[in-house]
């Protein structure tokens, strides 16, 4: 661990804002030592008040046995700095390395991942000249809980979570970042048509949310047809809110449909920590040969300023780096005969950018920005808790012999409370009464028991059904229990029920 201090004329004893802030720093592996250096050049030339504690992490420290990636000392420093920003590293191949970044999301509650996607023609060729997203990605739930389990021979189960104080907290981060960005329009990208709880519910906190913000105007789409309209149409929108899983793909999507992976920097918030970061990777095959555009892991370290108060030096680098590329002095990646004037190298770049601090663009739009205070904080909105029955049980068996009659023959006789099989499904979808022969069926069963008219029943009538079943040798391999809350089913129907 070692330690430097960018700006040497701040004191801690400044006003909030031009205080030193101390922060941790990764310098990566492959290109990220060079795109490192080259940032950390404009930021101290900049006026950046920043006190630096670079720590390692990544190849090196999985080589060395370590499987997270990230060694105790390096948590030491996060814990005490609370902002990461990090040089992109190389995850060895092989099974056994969990990934960091995923550590660091969960471990640090980084719950908002912010992802803004820009143009700059016709500087950099793009065929979407009026694109400016932002895309908003909740960080840490959903598939990504990473919650597996093989369950039959056929079937194995990923467990998809979402959580009511999760998507509220980042629906509502969403609309404070527009208003704090004078953004227009949010977009809230779910499939809610299909998995109408999880989904279903995002949507409706959406909804909900949006009331507090009728300055912004909001728009749903389903994540399919939103996904194919960013990547034809991406200037159609403004900042999108959405899930883990789908936000991962489409910021991708926005990324390359920008024209410039390289050019494009993310923000992980969370209450306490931030992690700011490229998008890219450590691109070992241009490694160590002054290549690299700096420019995604810089726009990065600025979302980073911004945060941190020093919006001042944000905008006045943002002013530069416009000027730069508008002047046609660009790395190799995003060099062209017609635009491009000079092809520099990483360390030349950054020359370039620190020889037009206090310049403004004269074709691009310039960055405006001040030095307040850019943390956004949320505060939850307080829900009284929903008033819980039970009111049945999906038991989950393995059934090897396929005959879905067999099955349900032996197991209506057993009844428990006012509970009784009402239902089988396979993979989702009703076979029993009344499945269609045609229905592709595995060894994977779900056989519902349920009170018709939803009438309440006990925890223990459900211990007693599933000993009764595992009598007759029907064991269970999960069982999920059917609530109503406040009268309302937390459960879906059966897929043809
Ligand atoms: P990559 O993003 O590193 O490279 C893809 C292509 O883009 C390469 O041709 C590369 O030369 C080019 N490229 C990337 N960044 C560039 C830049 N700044 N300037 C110019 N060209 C650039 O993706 P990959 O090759 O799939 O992954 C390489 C390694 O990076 C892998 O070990 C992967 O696990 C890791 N990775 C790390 C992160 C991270 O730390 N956040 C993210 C993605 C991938």
């Amino acid at each position: 661990m070692s330690q430097a201090t960018l700006s040497s004329n701040a004191r801690p004893s400044m006003p909030a804002g031009t205080q030193v802030v101390p922060i941790t720093v990764t310098h990566g592996d492959g290109i990220g030592p060079e795109i490192m250096t080259a940032t950390l050049k404009i930021l101290q030339a900049a006026g950046a008040r920043l006190q630096i504690e670079s720590i390692d992490v990544g190849e090196k420290v999985y080589l060395s046995g370590n499987t997270s990636g990230i060694p105790p000392e390096a948590w030491e420093s996060l814990q005490k700095n609370k902002i990461l920003l990090k040089a992109p590293i190389t995850t060895p191949q092989g099974a056994g390395y969990k990934s960091l970044n995923v550590t660091l999301r969960k471990v640090l509650g980084l719950y908002a991942n912010v992802r803004p996607c820009v143009t700059y023609p016709p500087f950099v060729p793009t065929a979407h000249p009026a694109m400016d997203v932002v895309i908003i990605r909740e960080n840490e739930e959903d598939l990504y809980a990473g919650i597996e389990h093989r369950q039959t021979d056929e079937v194995i189960q990923c467990l998809k979570l979402v959580s009511r104080p999760g998507s509220e907290k980042i629906i509502r981060y969403a609309f404070e970042f527009a208003r704090l960005h004078g953004r227009k329009k949010i977009t809230c990208m779910t499939k809610d048509n299909i998995m109408k709880q999880t989904d279903g519910m995002f949507h409706k906190l959406f909804r909900e949310i949006g009331q507090e913000y009728p300055d912004i105007q909001q728009e749903h789409m389903i994540i399919d047809i939103g996904a194919a309209r960013l990547a034809a149409q991406p200037e159609l929108f403004d900042v999108i809110v959405t899930l883990n899983l789908y936000g991962d793909i489409i910021s991708d999507i926005a990324a390359e449909v920008s024209g410039s992976v390289g050019l494009a920097g993310s923000a992980n918030i969370g209450e306490d920590f931030a992690l700011f970061e490229a998008i890219h990777g450590s691109a070992p095959d241009i490694a160590g040969q002054d290549k690299a555009n700096p420019s995604g892991l810089l726009l990065a370290a600025l979302q980073m300023l911004t945060h941190i108060g020093q919006g001042d030096v944000a905008t006045k680098i943002q002013n530069a780096w416009l000027r730069t590329i508008e002047e046609g002095i660009h790395t190799t990646d995003i060099f062209n005969e017609n635009c491009s004037t000079q092809k520099v190298g990483t360390q030349a770049f950054a020359d370039a950018v620190i020889a037009r601090l206090g310049q403004s663009p004269k074709f691009l739009k310039p960055a405006v920005g001040g030095q307040k205070n850019e943390r956004i904080s949320i505060k939850l909105k307080e829900r009284p808790l929903a008033k819980k029955e039970l009111v049945g049980v999906d038991i989950f068996l393995q059934f090897n012999e396929k005959d879905v009659e067999k099955m349900a023959n032996d197991l209506k006789h057993y009844k428990a409370g006012n509970m009784e099989l009402t239902m089988i499904t396979n993979r989702g979808v009703k076979v029993w009464p009344n499945g269609n022969p045609a229905t592709f069926c595995t060894d994977h069963w779900r056989c519902r028991f349920k009170s018709p008219d939803l009438i309440p029943s006990e925890f223990q009538d459900v211990l007693n059904l599933m000993f009764k079943l595992s009598l007759v040798g029907y064991h269970a391999i999960k069982m999920e229990i059917l609530y109503t809350f406040d009268g309302e089913p937390g459960f879906t129907l059966g897929q043809g029920q």
